[in-house]
């Protein structure tokens, strides 16, 4: 599973990294960084949950 975030769409919310810190960290001025843009099996269910609690719609999710 892959995960990008679209930095025209992030404000910074910042709900992504606290719901999957291990896959999104934020920057200097709390915009998303994906960490692990191949994401590992075990923080799939923290990715998809990180996702649907972005207000901006602004991860997207692939195969
Ligand atoms: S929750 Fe969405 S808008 Fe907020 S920092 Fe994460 S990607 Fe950006």
């Amino acid at each position: 599973m892959r995960v990008s975030v679209d930095p025209d769409e992030c404000v910074g919310h910042g709900r992504c990294y606290v719901v999957a810190p291990d896959v999104f960290q934020p920057d200097v001025l709390g915009h998303c960084v994906v960490i692990r843009p191949e994401v590992p099996e075990e923080f799939e269910t923290a990715a998809r949950q990180a996702a649907a609690a972005c207000p901006e719609e602004a991860i997207s999710i692939s195969s």
